[in-house]
């Protein structure tokens, strides 16, 4: 048994991956250059402030079968957050967030495969995001309040969108709902990384680099978000929110491999297919 590990005060990085039929925690750290699960964890580290450790035979980040590294109640996304894409779609710049959700049915862990639902949606498009995740129990946030004591951590999104289905239903529910729209991880990191200083994400589609933004780029900061979305509802700790997408969305079809890189956090490979 280690010592107990206080992720509030430590950066620390984690995942969730599949060992003998069971879903648990594992604590990442890099050994010799490679990361590598070396502990799993008692509880989620959303839920655990004085998460216990125990040690396993390290296990390489790579050849883990992972998991979605959240379990949300629920997904906030915000559209339109980067004026680049706003305009790349044709789409004024919002004068507040636009919010929308993705069911947690859609998430989706590093290494799955994303399903094209091709009887319904012809274009379906990438989106690679910083996704935040919430570590305290938070609603009806001042204006002044900091919103760093929330922040449980941060990971990659991709927000798969059917982008003809977006265009049509006028609401996104179906466009961004479908069952393995939300791949997120490999891991999720405690620390390290500072949006509001700005934090590189990029997209690429079989090796070739296709969205390359920074969050300093956005136009509602992460302190205004989570502020925003605190006045319409609680946000529970796990939750996750997906910050806005850079410009340069485009099509993907069965048999491409896209990788959301996000600087610090790591990169968040999935293959798509047709279902
Ligand atoms: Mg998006």
């Amino acid at each position: 048994m280690s010592p107990k590990l206080k992720p509030q005060y430590h950066a620390m990085k984690y995942c969730r991956f599949e060992l003998a039929d069971s879903a648990l925690y594992g604590l990442v750290e890099t050994v010799g250059g490679q990361e590598m699960i070396t502990h799993t964890l008692d509880e989620a580290p959303e839920i655990g402030i004085t998460t216990r450790a125990r040690y396993m035979t390290p296990l390489a980040l790579q050849e883990a079968t992972l998991l979605p590294a959240v379990c949300p109640s629920k997904i906030v996304c915000v559209g339109r957050n980067y004026r680049e894409h706003a305009a790349e779609l044709g789409n004024a710049v919002p004068l507040e967030p636009l919010l929308f959700f993705k069911p947690p049915s859609s998430l989706l862990g590093h290494g799955g495969t994303i399903l094209r639902p091709t009887a319904i949606a012809q274009r379906t498009d990438y989106e690679g995001e910083l996704g935040v995740v919430i570590g305290k129990k938070c609603h009806k946030l001042a204006d002044d309040e900091d919103v760093r004591p929330y922040i449980l951590g941060y990971t990659c999104v991709n927000d798969f969108t059917a982008r003809d289905l977006q265009n049509k239903d006028g609401q996104w529910t179906r466009a961004k709902g479908f069952d393995t729209f939300c791949p997120v991880g490999p891991l999720v990191t405690t620390g390290g990384i500072d949006p509001w200083q700005g934090v590189s994400v990029e997209t690429y589609v079989n090796g070739e680099v296709r969205q390359s933004g920074n969050t300093r780029d956005f136009i509602f900061p992460l302190d205004l978000i989570i502020r925003y979305i605190s006045q319409v509802m609680t946000l529970e700790p796990g939750d996750l929110i997906a910050t806005g997408t850079p410009s340069g969305v485009g099509p993907v079809v069965a048999g491409d491999v896209i990788e959301v890189r996000v600087e610090g956090v790591g990169r968040l490979r999935n293959s798509v297919a047709d279902q």
